[in-house]
């Protein structure tokens, strides 16, 4: 029941989920087909977008995913 944690954890959903604007039409694209985790530390989301059918994907760059939790 933190209401500090709450604001960062919206960020960083808004910054993972942004939806992007269709590059060829410039359509509002709201939501991935498909998301996924790659072992690099980025989430890559692949789109469709409904006004033209364009499909294309977005990288999002995890932060401190290889930043151990605890000292060593
Ligand atoms: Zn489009």
């Amino acid at each position: 029941m933190s209401l500090q944690s709450q604001a960062p954890l919206a960020f960083e959903f808004r910054t993972y989920l942004s939806a992007p604007s269709c590059p060829r039409c410039g359509n509002h694209v709201m939501a991935a087909e498909a998301s996924e985790f790659l072992p690099d530390g980025h989430i890559r989301h692949s789109w469709a977008c409904e006004s033209c059918g364009e499909e294309f994907q977005t990288s999002v760059e995890i932060a401190d995913v290889t930043t151990p939790s605890l000292p060593a």
